[in-house]
């Protein structure tokens, strides 16, 4: 019997291309083609005629291949099949990438519809690899709709393919799998389905593969989005529950004193800064775990916020060991020792700087301070000074001195060091504290339940959780993805930020900005540039995208920009490169070289977004521009505002088209990073939004985070079931569908 664990090939016979193909989309089982929906679906009743195309917009033409070719295209020698599709309008050139079989496959003078993006090519309106249907797949009559029978739905499913699976094969593979299982158990509450008026799930799935209307299709994509957002938030609802079920040190911030630490400082706190770490102490001082987001721009002093969170957390003592041993509530605190924290960065650059900074304010406290990477380790103080000698100023002058991770190791067990800083290594085996109370995690995306029990070890409590991010995300999104966390926004820049002078630069004005830039190199300032692409030829990104693959050679990369930039732009300057596919340690170094003015100008992807901080870089020039999305921008531009010199940010965009002009006339206009993410989310298409697999969230869900009401009615909907059932006991087919939801977490 066919279910939907069922491999693929009990239902079909499988052609060793076609199950190839499948196990590249991740296809194994029946269930998993049922849930590859149709990206969208082709109208026949809605050809455009090859004369009425206009350039970034879909479309489907009907015609006779006039001509057709394998060739090898010349600058990258990528096999590919050009031809020209004729209709009674006009001629078309096509292009299919990688698919140089497609000129066997075809034959000049049959008929074909095609659909997909027209784009320019050539300076001619052009397809780039657009899905194909042959006529002889074309029901008869198509246009005849008041005689289309039932066999021949009117809307065409259209899948994402891939090389050798067509969507034709799909929508067979999934009618006769439609057909073979009879029920199909719906994992959402009937009452749900009720409220919400939404189809069963077997109906839905019908619906969606094969509609008749094209009502039945929205609202069986409205029901795949709703059980999506609906089964992340209950997942995230049970972890919730399940930590605060949890024990947490309780921490008397008012034992410390706080606001003088926060005067030394050395600048008045933002009103976000100050509400953000009132309600971080107000979850400290309970014995219930915290889990708190800190959401803010680049630069909005997220640093300092931690600072006063691990600042009253170690000026707590531990409690002393009770009689009852599985006492986690003791009211007798020990005389000596303190609570732990421990602070995670995302690079080891940036955890070495925050320990930099972590000496510095909190040098007068004589408290202990360690470094932790795959590099080594630190200590501050390099003597272990007692606190009397605070008074004295002894440790005023003190500095770190490397120490071996064992000797380390042995100081984190036994308690002795109270902060310790670091990257993944914080998060090692071997490393165990004895009273960690508090994790502060710097852009992690998600640090989730089974980490945080991975820190606390043997210890019977469970760290509080800080979670910083300067990635700014739609409210949607974030009320989705983080639903297990309570969110804090720091939404105020210090005042006296220099705002970045931002520039559009039209390609005539490109040797202009090179001598701007020259003058300030020259006053000893550092520049980012970043190129949308690491190399010349780049396959994974021809693949990618119809629109990727004709501008890809247009399009500057790293390696031949930075080599440009060295020969003929700026040859008297020292330029470093960094992007994702250097091996950690070369990366570590190039971000070295460039915080230490070993190098001038750094040439980038966007991975410089997070991990770097060099307050010396007063210029970004992005290459591009166009290609990244607005919230990207803006975290680049980021990296320039943090200085007191004024910073500039030079976008170069290729704006011929209006959606262009548009965008980049927002990003200029936007007053911070979080409406620029409301922005990304409503303006790019579905399918091109970025992040699917970073947030883990489907193409369908993330249409559904464009929906504000659906998104509030599945997370209430969520905190209701899991609040009466909280382990899913009469659900427990929403029990295994959310399972693997909980199991995605992000690093
Ligand atoms: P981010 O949120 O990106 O982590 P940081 O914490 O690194 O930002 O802060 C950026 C800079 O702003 C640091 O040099 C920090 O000392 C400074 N800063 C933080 N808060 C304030 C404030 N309230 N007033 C002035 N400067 C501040
Ligand atoms: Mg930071």
């Amino acid at each position: 019997m066919i279910t939907l664990d069922s491999p693929i090939d009990q239902l079909i016979r499988l052609k060793p291309e076609i199950r190839i193909g499948l196990t590249k989309l991740g296809l194994h089982t029946v269930g998993d083609l049922l849930y590859h929906f149709p990206t969208r679906y082709a109208d026949e009743s809605q050809y455009v005629s090859i004369q009425g195309l206009s350039e970034d917009t879909v479309a489907t033409v009907r015609g006779t291949i006039k001509k057709l070719a394998a060739k090898k295209s010349w600058t990258s020698k990528v096999p590919m099949t050009e031809g020209v599709i004729e209709d009674v309008s006009g001629t078309l050139s096509v292009l299919w990438f990688n698919q140089p079989y497609l000129a066997k496959m075809l034959q000049i003078g049959g008929t074909i519809e095609i659909t997909g993006k027209v784009s320019m090519y050539k300076d001619k309106l052009a397809m780039v690899n657009p899905t194909i249907r042959e006529e002889k797949a074309l029901p008869i009559d198509s246009h005849d709709s008041l005689f289309a029978s039932d066999e021949h739905a009117v809307l065409t499913p259209i899948y994402p393919e891939t090389r050798g699976v067509s969507s034709l094969w799909f929508h067979h593979a999934i009618t006769r799998a439609l057909a073979t299982i009879e029920t199909i158990p719906d994992h959402l509450p009937s009452t749900l389905l009720e409220q919400y008026s939404l189809p069963a799930l077997k109906t839905a799935l019908i619906w969606i593969h094969g509609p008749k209307t094209k009502d039945n299709a929205l609202i069986a994509r409205k029901r795949f989005a709703f059980d999506e957002i609906f089964s992340i938030n209950v997942a995230r609802q049970q972890e919730r529950a399940s930590v605060k079920e949890q024990v947490a040190y309780a921490i008397d911030v008012s034992s410390a004193d706080t606001e003088d630490f926060i005067k030394r400082l050395g600048f008045p706190l933002t009103g976000a800064q100050e509400n953000a770490i009132k309600h971080i102490f107000q979850d400290l001082e309970r014995d219930v775990p915290m889990s708190r987001l800190l959401e803010g721009d680049v630069g909005s002093g997220k640093t300092a916020v931690a600072a006063a969170a691990a600042y009253a957390t170690v000026m707590n003592r531990p409690f002393a060991a009770s009689d009852a041993a599985q006492d986690l509530r003791p009211k007798v605190k020990q005389t000596f020792g303190s609570l732990q924290v421990a602070y995670m960065a995302p690079t080891e650059i940036l955890a070495t700087q925050h320990f930099e900074s972590f000496i510095e304010l909190f040098r007068h406290t004589g408290i202990s301070i360690a470094l932790i990477t795959g590099s080594g380790c630190r200590k501050f103080p390099s003597k272990v000074a007692p606190r009397r000698d605070v008074a004295s100023g002894e440790v005023g002058s003190a500095t770190w001195t490397t120490i071996s991770r064992a000797q380390l190791s042995k100081w984190i067990a036994n308690g002795e060091i109270p902060i310790v800083i670091g990257t993944h290594a914080l998060i090692q085996k071997s490393l165990t504290f004895k009273h960690l109370a508090l994790a502060i995690i710097d852009e992690q995306h998600r640090f989730g339940l089974n980490q945080r029990k991975g820190l606390a070890k043997k210890d019977t409590h469970f760290p509080h959780l800080l979670s910083m991010t300067a990635t700014p995300i739609p409210r949607t999104l974030a009320l989705t993805i983080y639903g297990d966390l309570d969110l804090s926004l720091l939404d105020q820049l210090p005042a006296g930020r220099k705002q970045v002078t931002t520039v559009m630069v039209t390609p005539d004005k490109r040797e202009e900005v090179y001598e701007t830039i020259r003058a300030v190199l020259k006053e000893g300032r550092q520049a980012y540039v970043i190129c949308p692409r690491i190399a010349a030829t780049d396959k994974d990104a021809r693949l990618d995208s119809a629109k990727r693959a004709e501008k890809t050679i247009q399009m500057k990369n790293v390696l031949t920009e930075a080599k440009h930039l060295q020969e003929k732009v700026f040859p008297e300057y020292r330029i470093g490169i960094l992007h994702s596919k250097m091996t950690k340690e070369k990366k570590e170094e190039s971000m070295y070289d460039f915080a230490n003015h070993e190098t001038d100008i750094l040439v980038a992807t966007s991975v410089v977004e997070v991990g770097v901080n060099v307050p010396n870089a007063t210029v970004i020039i992005i290459e591009g521009a166009e290609r990244f999305g607005l919230s990207q921008l803006h975290q680049l531009r980021g990296r320039v505002q943090r200085s007191s010199h004024q910073p500039y940010c030079y976008l170069f965009a290729d704006a011929k088209s209006e959606r262009t002009q548009e965008r980049m006339k927002l990003f200029l206009n936007a007053k911070n990073g979080f409406e620029l993410a409301e922005y990304d989310l409503q303006l790019r298409g579905t399918g091109e939004l970025t992040g699917v697999q970073q947030w883990g969230v489907s193409d369908i869900g993330m249409e559904a985070l464009r929906n504000l009401k659906l998104v509030e009615a599945a997370r209430q909907a969520a905190i209701a079931i899991v609040a009466d059932d909280p382990q899913l006991k009469k659900h427990p087919l929403l029990d295994a569908h959310i399972k693997p939801f909980a199991a995605v977490h992000f690093e």
